[in-house]
């Protein structure tokens, strides 16, 4: 007896299983769940002046005013509270090496 199958697709970010219906297929053979996939279109809008509406980390809500680190993450741009910030930089020195330290350049 076969029951229904359930197909998952892996995305590509966050390494989870999902529906087929969740994922997006991006130029490349990338393929990327509607959750980072929203993530990263929050980061691309913060880039471009529009705030987001949380960390993409701990899902504090953004307060107007509060600043925001947007950190570029296997392609994708993530925004996140300066706390979650601060706890992610030490754990990405191979991109935010003494000469790539920009992204503070975004905070201002
Ligand atoms: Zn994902
Ligand atoms: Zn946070």
């Amino acid at each position: 007896m076969t029951a229904a199958v359930w197909v998952a697709v892996t995305c590509h970010y966050c390494s989870r299983g999902r529906a087929p219906a969740e994922i997006i297929y991006m130029p490349g053979g990338i393929q990327i769940c509607l959750d980072c996939y929203h993530r990263h279109r929050e980061g691309v809008m913060a880039l471009a002046g529009k705030p987001p509406t949380e960390c993409s980390e701990c899902h504090a809500a953004w307060e107007p005013g509060a600043m925001m680190a947007v950190h570029y993450e296997h392609g994708l741009y993530r925004c996140m509270c300066l706390p979650c910030s601060d706890k992610y930089v030490p754990k990405r020195r191979d991109i935010y090496g003494p000469t790539e330290y920009g992204w503070k350049k975004k905070l201002v």
